[in-house]
């Protein structure tokens, strides 16, 4: 800016130097004078070398002492060649004419304000820092271009009138409102406008603004060509006025309109019977809308302000009702409240209030709002709270437990005997996070099932564990769940009901449990009643037919059983006394340990003996409904009991037969000793001689049956060697007489000299009972008896010995008889017989590792039966 001011040192007192010493005298002041300003000043001759330089110069420019008289200025600053400091400089220094600039020095990052002045050998130049000028400067006109800009971005058109009244400023708003008029820079106002001068208080509020400083507000209609409502601010200035002015035609439409729907809100007011209000919140002073309806009971009148409110609102209200109050004014936001107030008639009417407080520059100033008569809404609702209430309660006092979901599958309600029996809150349903008052090993399927459900809309329903916070117990529970649809179907929410069937379940798995353990018995009773080595039978009690029978008592009878159920007692035994038992029974007598004797229809010829209980079996009603029978066959016991008396016996004349044979032995002896003598005389006529030899040779046939006798009778210790011809002859011996007086004759070959390790005296037993058998069984018709003896191989198991077989021709076996022999006790014979012979042969064959085996056959003329003796050679017997 070329009008600030410049430095006052007066550079031409220099010059104004006379005399020499009193020149001296004055450099030196003046020098010092220099120094002391607070510009800078530098002095350059015609060579450009620095010729003075006071202190502020050292300061500002960097110039040194030694700097003085010496290099040019421009060696010194090369910086400074090419600025526009240095062409100024050389205009000075040329033209002799002063200058004056300011210059940003770069270098230095200063703003200098520098004179410079032509002096006789060169220049002077002043120069001063501004740069805190300069950047405030700087600033200024950034802040007025800014302003510039906020007037042009402002939505007010802005123009300012000079006190001439010509425009000297119009914004972009103005110059486009106003657009129609040119470019009205530098044009007068009142020029411009004429027309309008006339219209409204335009001039009016221009020339009170511009003479008066008294600002001005109106709106005013500015017919053509701008055919607009314009609102107007007028505002003093220093020198005119400003006009800020504003195209209103849109607002004052809307202002028409405006007023069109507050009388449509009156009437509506009216009809809808709403009052609405405003309330100057520092007063309190209420003022109602027009056409509000006195819907509080009163009329309006009387409730000036809010506190006559405090007077009508029931008194629990107020507090809550100043709570709101408090909210809004300090935030602003809408409250709406229902409260119950006191009609002028003494009824309680209902009213709701919506209102919010209206902020100016964030201070609350009034609350505005309208009120309405909800009392007969509020009956209604009232009405349905309470059956909503009433069915919550019947719902929480439900002891089963129910609940409800969204169509998504959130549980939104359980009732309160769902909350208490899983200790839940209602917020322990949001989420899954109900899943956790499931047993662990249920959840999976509580929640895919759920989820299957909420997919589907189809029924949920499955039992699971939920466990009972009150002492952590699982219990089962019957889960199931229902949609609630609306009219289209559309699934509204869901409605489940779990039932407790705990008691059930674990009734309904005790009783499972104990028909297995019932089960498990029955088939632990069958298995004993099967398998018991006693006969056991059911029968009915009004025909004795077998209803049951255990495998025992089937072999015992000696029939399958299915062929034996559903017979009758008498038929299958028909023993004597049986159906008076019976009959006992079924009268309710049971039988103890009865002896029964007799033939089975099944096995006819044999005498059997039974141990028999039976004992009645009542049903519920105490009649008998069968007879259960304990049979225990003790034919045999019976048997070995009269054996043991034979055998007893037979020992008993065993030991007398060889106590004769040893007494007889010496007598035997000497006689044979005699005959002896007799046969060797030379004296004896020729038939006595035969007489004796016969003798001799019956006597030496009853010392055989002696000395064999004896060694019946003697017990062998251990196992002889001894031929087959020995063993076997030595039996035949024995049965002589028999034999001749049965008819029947002995072919008796031995084709092997081999001897056998054996007990001899019972092989002999073994061979003197198959020989006796044979004898038996051709008896009374006689036959032939046919005995070998050869070196054989058993073929099963390939073994080295001898077989004796002894066959007769006698009646042979049928297979019934076959198939039992070998059993103790078996015989054929009746009372002739123990039925103990094969079986004690038996016992023997074994112990000598041997086998005995037969053939047997009943045909008509091949009849008779072959035994085979076979015994090893090696085997050594088991004594
Ligand atoms: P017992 O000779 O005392 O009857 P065993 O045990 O010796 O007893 O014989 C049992 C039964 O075997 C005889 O009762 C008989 O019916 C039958 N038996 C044995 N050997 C023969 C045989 N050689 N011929 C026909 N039946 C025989
Ligand atoms: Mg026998």
């Amino acid at each position: 800016m070329p009008d600030s001011p410049t430095i006052n040192a007066e550079p031409s007192i220099e010059r104004q130097s006379t005399g020499r010493r009193t020149e001296d005298a004055r450099r030196d002041y003046l020098a010092r004078l220099l120094s002391q300003m607070p510009e800078a000043i530098v002095c350059f001759d015609r060579e450009w070398r620095i010729t003075f330089a006071n202190a502020e110069a050292h300061r500002v420019s960097r110039i040194k002492p030694v700097h003085l008289n010496g290099k040019s200025h421009w060696e010194l600053f090369p910086e400074m060649v090419g600025t526009q400091l240095e062409r100024t400089y050389r205009a000075v220094m040329q033209s002799g004419v002063p200058a004056h600039i300011e210059y940003f020095c770069k270098p230095y990052d200063v703003w200098l304000d520098t004179h410079v002045f032509p002096m006789e050998d060169g220049i002077a130049v002043y120069f001063r820092d501004i740069t805190d000028r300069k950047g405030a400067e700087l600033l200024r006109d950034a802040a007025s271009n800014q302003l510039m800009q906020v007037l042009e971005a402002t939505t007010d058109a802005v123009a300012s009138v000079d006190r001439s009244g010509k425009f000297t400023f119009l914004n972009r708003r103005a110059r486009e409102l106003l657009a129609v008029k040119g470019d009205l820079i530098g044009k007068n106002l009142f020029e411009e406008f004429p027309a309008d001068l006339e219209q409204g208080g335009y001039l009016y509020h221009f020339n009170r603004a511009m003479y008066e400083g008294i600002p001005g507000d109106f709106e005013d209609y500015y017919p053509a060509p701008l055919n607009m409502w314009l609102s107007i601010q007028v505002r003093p200035s220093t020198d005119g006025v400003v006009i800020f002015f504003r195209n209103i035609t849109e607002r004052r439409r809307a202002y028409h309109e405006l007023q069109f729907q507050q009388e449509l809100l009156n009437t509506v007011q009216q009809t809808a019977r709403v009052a609405t209000w405003d309330i100057d919140i520092a007063t309190g002073k209420a003022t109602y809308g027009p056409g509000s309806y006195p819907v509080f009971g009163h009329p309006l009148a009387e409730l000036p302000d809010l506190n006559s409110f405090t007077k009508i609102v029931l008194p629990e209200y107020v507090p809550i009702i100043d709570r709101l109050i408090k909210t809004t004014v300090a935030t602003g936001e809408m409250i709406v409240v229902d409260c119950p107030m006191r009609a002028a008639d003494g009824s309680i009417i209902w009213i709701e209030s919506r209102g919010h407080a209206v902020q100016v520059d964030g201070v609350s100033t009034r609350l505005r709002g309208l009120s309405i008569d909800i009392t007969d809404r509020k009956h209604n609702e009232d009405a349905l709270i309470t059956s909503e209430a009433r069915y919550r309660i019947l719902a929480d006092l439900n002891p089963q437990a129910i609940w409800m979901g969204t169509p998504d599958g959130r549980i939104t309600y359980a009732n309160q005997g769902l909350l208490d029996y899983l200790g839940f809150t209602p917020e322990d349903f949001e989420g899954e996070r109900w899943l956790k008052g499931f047993h662990p090993d249920d959840r999976a399927s509580v929640i895919e099932q759920w989820s299957h459900s909420v997919a589907t809309g189809l029924d949920y329903d499955l039992e699971a564990r939920m466990i009972r916070a009150r002492d952590g117990r699982a219990r089962w529970w019957w889960i199931r769940a229902q949609p609630v649809r609306d009219d289209h179907g559309n699934i509204l929410h869901w409605l489940g009901v779990n039932i407790d069937i705990d008691d059930r379940k674990t009734f309904a798995e005790m009783l499972q449990q104990r028909q297995e353990e019932t089960e498990r018995q029955r088939a632990e009773l069958e298995t004993i009643y099967e398998t018991a080595p006693v006969g056991l039978a059911l029968f009915d009690p009004v025909e004795f037919r077998y209803l049951r029978v255990n495998t025992r008592q089937a072999e015992t009878i000696g029939l399958p059983k299915d062929q034996i159920i559903g017979r009758r007692i008498t038929e299958i035994a028909p023993l004597k006394g049986l159906p008076e038992l019976f009959q006992q029974v079924a009268a309710g007598h049971p039988v103890r340990n009865h002896l029964l004797e007799g033939e089975l229809s099944t096995r006819p010829g044999e005498h059997r003996s039974w141990n028999v209980s039976y004992s009645p079996i009542y049903d519920a009603n105490g009649h008998v409904e069968a007879i259960a029978a304990v049979v225990l066959e003790i034919t045999n016991q019976r048997k070995a009991e009269a054996a043991l008396m034979q055998s007893e016996k037979l020992a008993a004349v065993g030991r007398l037969a060889s106590s004769i044979s040893h007494e007889i032995n010496n007598p035997l002896e000497a006689i044979t000793n005699l005959l002896y003598l007799i046969a060797t005389s030379d004296t004896l006529p020729a038939d006595v001689a035969d007489y004796v030899a016969t003798a001799q040779s019956e006597l030496s046939r009853v010392c055989q049956i002696a000395t064999q006798t004896l060694r019946f009778h003697r017990q062998a210790v251990r196992a002889s060697d001894v031929t087959p011809a020995e063993l076997v002859d030595a039996v035949i011996n024995l049965y002589q007489g028999r034999l001749a007086n049965s008819g029947i004759t002995v072919e008796a070959t031995y084709e092997t000299d081999s001897t056998l390790h054996c007990f001899e005296n019972d092989i002999r037993q073994v061979l003197n009972n198959l020989i006796a058998n044979a004898i038996d069984a051709m008896r009374p018709s006689g036959g032939r008896l046919i005995i070998r003896a050869h070196d054989a191989t058993d073929h099963p198991t390939d073994r080295k010995g001898v077989r004796i077989t002894i066959a007769d021709t006698g009646h042979g076996m049928s297979p019934a008889v076959r198939a039992r022999i070998f059993e103790p006790f078996f015989t054929t014979k009746d009372l002739n017989g123990t039925g103990l012979g094969l079986w004690i042969s038996t016992g023997i064959v074994n112990r000598h590792q041997g086998r005995l085996t037969l053939r047997s056959t009943e045909h008509p003329i091949h009849h008779g039966t072959i035994f085979s003796l076979f015994l090893p050679y090696e085997e050594t017997p088991e004594a």
